[in-house]
């Protein structure tokens, strides 16, 4: 490839790669915790603390809960969609699922009838575990899907469940599994979805190794780079309990999940974000470092002012999945003292994350991090503008069933196209400053979450009043981005409203059309036929 010509290097020494499962290791973990710390909590339900299992507990319970699903019919190899907020059931469900060979389909909680059967079809999930908030959707979505066998709903209230579906409390009575399915380094262990590049979501798997290498770059990474610089070389993880906000189902918070499954740390798993909440956790567990999405970032640095004495243990603060504003960091830094280092992370789905942070001096916050050996960085390449192109032992082994956009993804020799365009400093900073790709990322109850455009284009086009249609994404401070349409009429009488009415009926929330509704004669296409996204965009500045 022409890129190997131009490869830079992390500055970091490499992480061995793990020769064990992911799950094999998890099992061990949880036993060594149990024994060495009989009675202590390993999750803990942020919003209501009496809810909480010890490693022992998680164990036992995700060995009963591989069981039940060996007992009805699941093998090796199949898949559970999981469609659950953050609560004590997700380690329990995902430890389990992994125990009996199977791999974590994550899903939206806010997902509607239409992205539910699209994701458990192309899936082909056979068991579904569900909050109860979701589960009429999911009876409705399994009828028009035929490999979904088994719905396991996870109560919140006495309602009685329909029939047919499963009480998660019963499938967590039953023996544990004693005869393990022989899952090895490549069994695929979870399907994240995501539009990638460019088109309709698309199921992104990793393997027991490719997510083990994941979660051991964020523990390694930890103890080697980070807290020898927050000066806690001789840390005590089973004294360092952490807050977890990202959901699991996005793989941010998947990873902690299973990162702090392995050092014993306990986790205090949020819900749903609400500030007040927040900030009292973080004055009552004290946490060293916080990871958050951008939105609960502006949240520290706007709204939280005046409740400083809250934050007084956190000494830095990793923001990650969507670019983090420069002016806002800087003033953040100005008006807390204990904070000595703002940071992000940058990953996508398809490589967990490349890119983790260094921490050098104050004042790195609006690059996501220094991940280059300088010395190998040729001095005409310094703030060039390209495509940050990554590979490594944690990246995908492709999207399922689209062996095209596989091959768009991962080059001949093994390089993940991010479509994400950055420039590298004379420091050796990364800053990832555009993007390439379709994708757009909106802030969302406090996440950055993704809207795919083909989507919404999709919904659009298929309707008889619209000729054509292209969406965009529109910078926005508070929004991330707002999400644009512009729509070719085939009736001269359809509103802005009618449109707008068109995603929100069938899509979440978070994907509704708030960057306003255009309309045009024609949609600018290359010869090709690809949506010129740029033109459009242009278009908005006007
Ligand atoms: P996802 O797979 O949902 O995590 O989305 C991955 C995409 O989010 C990346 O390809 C980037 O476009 C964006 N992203 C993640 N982290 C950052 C960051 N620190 N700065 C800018 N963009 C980011």
């Amino acid at each position: 490839s022409t890129l190997n010509n131009e490869v830079l290097k992390s500055p970091c020494a490499n992480i061995p790669i793990p020769e064990e499962t992911l799950i094999a290791r998890i099992l061990n973990s949880l036993e060594h915790h149990s024994s060495k710390y009989p009675g202590k909590a390993a999750v803990i339900e942020a919003a209501n603390e009496d809810r909480s299992l010890t490693y022992q507990q998680v164990h036992d319970r995700a060995l009963s809960f591989a069981a039940f699903l060996a007992s009805r019919g699941f093998r090796i190899g199949d898949r559970l969609t999981a469609a659950l907020p953050n609560s004590i059931e997700w380690p329990v469900m995902h430890v389990g699922t992994w125990t009996a060979g199977g791999a974590v389909v994550g899903s939206s909680a806010a997902f509607k009838l239409y992205e539910t059967v699209y994701q458990l079809r192309d899936s082909s999930s056979s068991f579904v575990v569900v909050s109860e908030q979701l589960l009429d959707t999911f009876i409705e979505a399994a009828k028009e899907c035929s490999t979904v066998k088994t719905i396991i709903c996870v109560r919140s209230s006495d309602r009685p469940l329909p029939d047919g579906v499963i009480d998660f409390e019963e499938t967590i009575k039953i023996q544990p599994l004693k005869e393990l399915p022989p899952v090895t380094l490549d069994t695929v262990c979870m399907i994240y979805y995501s539009s990638g590049t460019t088109g309709q979501p698309k199921g992104i798997i990793h393997t027991h190794r490719t997510f083990h290498c994941a979660v051991e770059m964020l523990r390694s990474h930890w103890l080697h780079e980070i807290y020898p610089v927050l000066g806690a070389d001789e840390v005590d993880l089973y004294k360092e309990s952490q807050i977890v906000n990202s959901a699991c189902y996005h793989i941010l918070g998947f990873a902690q999940l299973n990162w702090y499954l392995i050092t014993g740390s306990p986790m205090i798993l949020v819900k749903a974000f609400e500030g007040k909440l927040y900030l009292d956790l973080v004055e009552k567990y004290k946490p060293r470092y916080l990871i958050v999405a951008p939105p609960i970032f502006t949240y520290l640095a706007k709204d939280a002012k005046g409740k400083m004495a809250s934050l007084s243990s956190v000494q830095m603060i990793v923001c990650s999945t969507a670019p983090l504003s420069k002016e806002l960091s800087d003033e953040f830094l100005t008006s807390h003292q204990n904070v000595k280092y703002i940071v992000q992370g940058y990953g996508m789905t398809e490589m967990c994350f490349s890119h983790l942070p260094l921490l050098l001096d104050v004042g790195v916050n609006a690059s996501c991090g220094v991940i280059v050996d300088i010395d190998s960085l040729p001095p005409a390449k310094q703030g060039q503008r390209g495509e940050v192109c990554v590979r490594g032992a944690a990246q995908t082994i492709g999207y399922l069933n689209k062996t095209e956009a596989t091959k768009e993804l991962i080059d001949d020799d093994g390089w993940i196209h991010t479509g994400d365009i950055g420039y590298i400093d004379d420091r050796g900073l990364l800053y990832v400053v555009d993007r390439l790709k379709e994708l757009i990322k909106v802030n969302y109850m406090n996440q950055s979450l993704q809207v795919p455009p083909a989507e919404l284009e999709g919904i659009l086009i298929s309707h008889h009043r619209i000729r054509d249609a292209a969406i965009v994404g529109i910078p926005d401070a508070s929004h991330g981005e707002l999400v644009r349409a512009f729509v070719v009429k085939s009736d001269e009488n359809l509103t802005e409203k009618e449109v707008e009415n068109l995603v929100a009926d069938k899509l979440a929330e978070f994907k509704r059309i708030t960057g306003g509704v255009v309309f045009v004669d024609a949609i600018p296409r290359s010869p090709a036929g690809k949506i010129l996204r740029r033109v459009l965009r242009k278009i908005n500045g006007a």
